[in-house]
């Protein structure tokens, strides 16, 4: 080492030996390789160096660096050495080197040239030290990094999936649908949206439901449902709106309106559903239509049937056998069950057509209960009808209607219990209501049908074969009872028999 160099750079005098103890002592490894000889041997290592190798100096000095690399030399690092010396450089890696024992550590090397003062290299000094531990650390965490990112990747594909998935059927869906949020305004809206009402993504994101074409959706019931479903959780369910709409002319649009629901919670986010009913209604209107005429032309020539039988009951030859008259005597039964059919069939287009016609007046309710329960025995040998309970006043109804209502509930009664002899009639009153109950012990009604059995031509399918009918009954009783501004309920138990019962109102005395 050159004394003169060393004192110009510490301003003080070092001795070269205090250099190589303070070499020697250091932590980190160093090794001095020559130049100048063949194949540049380590001609200095210091106890660092020893001790990160696990050789003995002996067994050092004399060798090329390459040593410590054992079989692996295809490393990089290699190419970055040897370019670093044949261009006289410092350069710094990170390469795998082996202990003698055969164990793996890596290196963090630092080599720099030493230099004549007129730029002749004569040695490479090498500094090193071993950051297996970090490696290992910086190692466990890209190896954490990368199966993080590959969660990441494989959920964003399930995302991805789920939401093409999900685009796919609104898109499909021949229902219009629009997604609003808390201050109903519109986010997104699907193409049968688009498409139905003609219009574009433009015309309809991004505004508010109510300023929409030409505020067709501005209706102040609407609103008042649509505006509750986010705090309330309440839902619009069946929402008629009947409109003349820009575009597309007149129509009418079904509303359905739900929170969305993601992965079990609420969001800020309204799905509305609309659908459009407007053919489906010209339909029923001429499915009613039919009803009408055709109920009422076959009244007509049944009426007559009906004279020609009676004159024939009336006039039958004394010497008629007894096939002649049990022909006749059917015949009259047929043609009666055929009457109230077409009767009913009559009901319900009335109720359609709002022709249902009340002739409201004060009426002695006992001596109609008595009538009917009275005329029903006449229909049945198998059942035994009891009636309990007055009403001991005269209420305000339309006699004839509310007769229809107790007469059928008993007929069914009895219809629907065929392996039972009782069906029990009650009558009383209930604070200013009449209330009637007609229970059986028959086939009863499964806690989900009992909700549609007073739907239009509604019939329960296991009852469908069994027994006959149209399915109208019921549904002509609940309304004559909505006429009068009262309710028509059941309570049933599969199996066990049911209890039809309705209220209404008193009326003045
Ligand atoms: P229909 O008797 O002509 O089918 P209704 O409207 O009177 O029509 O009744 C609708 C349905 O309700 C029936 O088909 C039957 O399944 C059920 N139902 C009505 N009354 C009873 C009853 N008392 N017990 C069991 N089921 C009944």
């Amino acid at each position: 080492m050159d004394k003169k160099y060393l004192k110009n750079t510490n301003s003080i005098p070092i001795s070269y030996d205090l250099i190589v103890q303070a070499i020697d002592t250091g932590i980190n490894g160093v090794v001095i390789t020559d130049n100048n000889l063949p194949d540049h041997p380590i001609i200095y290592c210091n106890a660092a160096f020893e001790n990160l190798t696990g050789y003995q100096r002996s067994e050092i000095i004399g060798h090329n660096c390459r040593f410590l690399q054992g079989k692996d030399r295809q490393q990089q690092e290699r190419k970055r050495i040897r370019e670093a010396i044949e261009k006289g450089e410092s350069c710094k890696v990170e390469i795998r080197n082996y202990k003698k024992n055969g164990d793996l550590f890596w290196n963090d090397l630092t080599i720099s040239p030493l230099k004549t003062q007129d730029g002749q290299i004569t040695h490479f000094i090498g500094i090193q030290h071993d950051i297996s531990d970090q490696r290992a650390l910086y190692d466990d965490l890209e190896r954490e990094r990368q199966k993080l990112e590959q969660r990441i990747e494989e959920r964003t594909e399930i995302l991805q999936n789920e939401r093409e998935f999900a685009d796919s059927i609104l898109e499909t869906i021949r229902e219009s649908l629009l997604v609003m949020n808390a201050d109903l305004k519109v986010i997104s809206v699907n193409q049968h949206f688009l498409r139905t009402f003609k219009v574009s993504k433009a015309d309809t994101e991004n505004q508010k439901l109510y300023d929409l074409g030409n505020g067709q959706w501005d209706i102040p019931q609407l609103r008042i449902l649509l505006e509750q479903v986010l705090p309330t959780n309440n839902p619009v369910l069946d929402f008629e709106v009947e409109h003349d709409f820009p575009h597309i002319g007149k129509k009418i649009m079904l509303l359905n309106a739900h929170r969305v629901e993601l992965a079990g919670s609420y969001k800020n986010r309204i799905l509305l559903a609309i659908e459009d009913i407007t053919e489906r209604k010209v339909i029923e209107e001429r499915k009613d239509d039919f009803l009408t005429i055709a109920s009422h032309e076959l009244k007509t020539p049944l009426t007559a049937i009906s004279g020609y039988i009676q004159i024939m009951t009336r006039n039958i030859p004394s010497d008629a056998g007894v096939q002649f008259r049990s022909a006749l005597a059917k015949a009259e039964q047929n043609l009666s069950r055929l009457n109230s059919l077409i009767g009913e069939l009559l009901d319900v287009s009335k109720i359609q057509s709002g022709n249902i016609k009340l002739h409201m007046e004060m009426f002695d309710f006992d001596k109609m209960m008595v009538e009917i329960v009275d005329a029903m025995r006449c229909t049945t040998t198998s059942h035994t009808i009891t009636l309990t309970g007055d009403v001991s006043r005269t209420v305000y109804g339309d006699e004839v209607n509310l007769s229809q209502v107790v007469s059928n509930l008993i007929s069914n009664a009895i219809k629907y219990s065929p392996n039972a002899r009782e069906v029990g009639v009650f009558v009383g009153t209930v604070s200013d209501y009449v209330k009637v109950s007609i229970s059986d012990t028959g086939i009863g009604i499964s806690p989900n049908e009992q909700g549609r059995i007073f739907d239009r031509f509604y019939r329960i399918d296991q009852t469908q074969k069994k027994f006959p009918g149209m399915g109208i009954g019921l549904y002509v009783c609940n309304q004559i009872v909505k006429n009068h501004q009262g309710t028509l309920w059941v309570e049933s138990e599969n199996g066990k028999g049911s209890v039809f019962s309705f209220t209404i109102p008193l009326g003045k005395k």
